[in-house]
Parts: C-alpha cells; structure tokens; sequence
C-alpha cells in the first residue's frame, strides 16, 4: 500500500538559498537537455526528410516510431554489450552528466540522485507525448519549476528532522507520524508560495490492498449512483444530497476577494517588487482555498463510500463533451457567437477540475475497502424515464422529474443519480432493482395541479 504525506518544512536562510539555487541548475539543465531532444525530434519531422508531421496531432503520417526522433544527440547512443546495442534517450542524456559536472563544477553540489530524478522527468514528460496523453514538452519558466526529487533510500527521518543530502538536516512540521512499518520512498521537495513543503511517499507491502469485490459480492441495493452537479454537488441514487461549498456566501465572499486581490496585483508596475509580493498574495490565497477544497472532498469521499458495495459515476471526460455548445455556422462562411464562452465560464472551469479531483479521491478511498468504482455514460442521465426509459427533454420539470410516457415521478436530482446507478448496475452485469409500484401510479396530471 502506497501513501503519501505532506510536510511543512522549516529550512534556514542558508538551507533556503541552497534549495533556491539548485531549482535554477536543474531548471537550466532540464530545458538544455529538453532543447537537445526537440533538435532530434526536428531533424525528423522537418519537410526536407520528405516526412511532414502536425506536433499537435502527431498522426500517423509522422514517423515517430523511428527511433532517432524519440533520442537524444548527446552522449553515447551505444553500449558496451551487444545485446541491444542502442541506448534509450533516458540513458543517453544520463552519461552526459559527469562531463556535466567536470565543465560546470558547481553541479557537482547538487545530490546525484536529485539529478538523475530530473532526467527522468523529462524522459516521462516525452513518453507521455509519444504515448499520445500529453501535449509536446514546454520548457519550464522559473515561476512553473518549483520542485526536486531524491530517489528511494536517500532521505532519512528522526522526530522533527529530516534529512535532505547535500542540504543538511531540516526541521519541519511533523504534523502526522509516519505509521510502523512504512518504508519511505521518493521524497519531493516543493516551493509553494506558503513555503517549503516535503511531499514523502511511504509504502508497506505488508499491507496489501483488500481485494476488489466481486460481482457475487455486490448487493445490488447497496450500489450508490452519484450524479455530479454545479448546484449540489453530489446527489445520489438513495437520497443523500452533498452541498456543493462553492454556493455558500462564505466561498463567495473569498472568491471576491481573490478577484480584488489579482486584479490589485495586475495594477502594479510590471517586473517591481510590489508586484511580485502582490501575486505571492494571491497564489497564497489560492493555495488556502485549495486545501480547504481537498479537505472537503476527502470528507465526501468518505461519506459516499460509507456502507457501500458500488459506486457508480459519470464518465467525466464524456460529461465535459457533451456539455460543449455546438458550433453555430453562418451565411458568411464563418461562425456566429454560440455561448461557448459564456458556458464555459470561469465557474464551469472550477466545477469541471472540483469533479475530477473528488472522483479521484473516491476511488482512493474506495480502494482501500475494495469497493468497485464503476464509470457510465453520462447522456441523457436527467431526462430519462428509469421505468419505461422513455427519453425527452420535456421530462423534467425543474426540481420535479415527470416521464410524459407512463407518469412516473420523482425529485429530479434523486432521478440523475438512479439513472447513473441502474447504467453502473447493467455495467456489472447485474439486473436493475425494481422500483417501488406506488410511485408510477400518479398521472403527471395529479401532479402539476
Ligand atoms: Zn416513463
């Protein structure tokens, strides 16, 4: 079982302007050596070689499986045995790190492991492009590099010290002991705007994760469907209804002052120190209302799993496409205005990361119960009949759900979320729970008057 926890860290000047200067070594290394695989990846794809490729799309005109584009030309691309001659990129650009460090001595200063472990950033940060997750790799800007990291077996902990090599031993926060038995592994050093932090990932495999339950094991009438909304911000299939934190006065009133506090920022005079205190004010605010925002959905987190077999969600990455506006073409051969932007408002942003990030901490803490997280298909999840599943927008009837087809009704948020857990329950290959008769009974007629 992995954990991860985080530190607050209580460096002294000396200690600070060493991380400092090592953050600006690694950065300039890790452009330099992101500098040298873009020339490689060019000396492909450029029109002379008769090859053309889209970085955006990297398609399949793009011949990207050859292996001189994913290299390096740095270093010795051969090793010494002759099983697999050519090195990968990753080890390559690793054998230039001692001539690294005889021309530019004071690299040698930074701890070898935190160095190789920026190699391996970049290494992964190419591979994802590859793979196709990612967008092509940006070289990274003082302000977006903030962070180092010692490999496993480096960092050692007594009470309230650690021990960082080449920085020496460190107070911090022991805000919560590491548990028996839990070996450390990588450790991140970060610099937030609120200080040092220490990011220590702690593994035990003694502890194994309680395995999945099966579909034998899942009592249909335990399967929660959780319907994701701007309003609420859960409402699931059994009633409960989780209030979205965003709608209170109190997260208003500090997302005012957010907004007072960037655009005072925005006043001040470009590249003064005035300015940047000001922008520390707001990435610090940032931050606060960020960890208030975790510690909520840990708390929802574990509210939903709570006497849970199942649970269900919607695909978000289907949910945020559907939402999109379509394109409205006009005689002129462009497009007139169709609200995208209006819809896809600061408040959508927020909502769309908030409804990631809970997911993911669900399925964190359902993990370690072995509950099952089932993702469905999010279309239509309002407007459908869960009886006779009849589908029309005419369905619902803003707080109320009415199916015009067989008069079945019900709350309209209760509706969302039983729809999404009778998809989940079809998903397992279970049959869908009947629904009480009583409730189909009444005609819509009964109901509007
Ligand atoms: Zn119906």
């Amino acid at each position: 079982m992995q954990l991860g926890y985080v530190y607050k860290l209580k460096p002294n000047s000396q200690q600070e302007a060493t991380m400092m200067q090592w953050l600006d070594m690694l950065m300039a290394q890790y452009n330099y050596l992101l500098r040298d695989r873009n020339d490689s990846y060019e000396q492909v794809r450029s029109p002379k070689m008769g090859n053309y490729c889209d970085l955006r799309s990297h398609g399949q005109a793009c011949p990207l499986t050859c292996s001189v584009s994913k290299s390096s030309s740095l270093g010795y691309p051969w090793k010494k045995s002759q099983k697999n001659p050519r090195r990968s990129p990753y080890e390559i650009q690793s054998s230039t790190l001692p001539i690294l460090k005889k021309q530019r001595p004071w690299y040698k200063k930074i701890h070898s492991t935190v160095l190789q472990q920026m190699l391996r950033q970049l290494d992964v940060a190419f591979s994802k492009f590859f793979k196709g997750e990612a967008r092509y790799p940006k070289p990274k800007r003082r302000s977006r590099y903030r962070s180092f990291k010692y490999a496993p077996g480096q960092v050692k902990l007594d009470n309230n010290r650690i021990y960082l090599p080449g920085i020496g031993w460190m107070g911090f926060y022991n805000s919560r002991p590491i548990p028996d038995g839990f070996a450390i592994k990588s450790v991140t050093v970060r610099k937030k705007s609120r200080g040092w932090f220490v990011s220590i990932q702690i593994e035990d495999k003694s502890v194994p994760l309680p395995p999945v339950k099966t579909v034998n094991e899942i009592r249909p009438n335990h399967v929660k469907g959780c319907d994701l909304g701007i309003r609420k911000l859960v409402s699931t299939s059994d009633g409960q209804t989780i209030a979205n934190p965003a709608n209170t006065n109190k997260f208003k009133c500090q997302a005012r002052r957010l907004k007072l506090r960037q655009r005072a920022a925005s006043r001040k005079k470009k590249g003064s120190n005035n300015r940047k205190k000001s922008f520390g004010r707001v990435a610090s605010l940032h931050e606060k209302l960020a960890n208030k925002r975790s510690a909520y959905h840990w708390e929802v987190a574990k509210q939903l799993t709570d006497g849970t077999d199942a649970l269900v969600f919607e695909d978000l990455n289907i949910k945020g496409m559907k939402s999109r506006c379509k394109p409205k073409p006009n005689e002129s051969g462009g497009y007139d205005r169709n609200g995208q932007s209006a819809k896809r408002g600061l408040n959508r942003v927020i909502a769309d990361a908030a409804w990631g990030e809970l997911v993911r901490k669900v399925e964190v803490v359902a993990a370690k119960s072995g509950i099952p997280v089932i993702k469905v298909n999010p279309r239509h999840t309002s407007q459908e009949c869960p009886k006779c599943h009849y589908i029309s927008a005419d369905n619902r009837d803003g707080e109320k759900f009415v199916c015009t087809e067989c008069g079945y009704h019900d709350d309209a948020d209760l509706n969302g979320g039983v729809n999404i857990r009778n998809r989940g329950l079809k998903q397992l290959g279970i049959d869908p729970i009947q629904l009480p008769s009583e409730r189909g009974k009444v005609t819509p007629m009964e109901i509007t008057t």
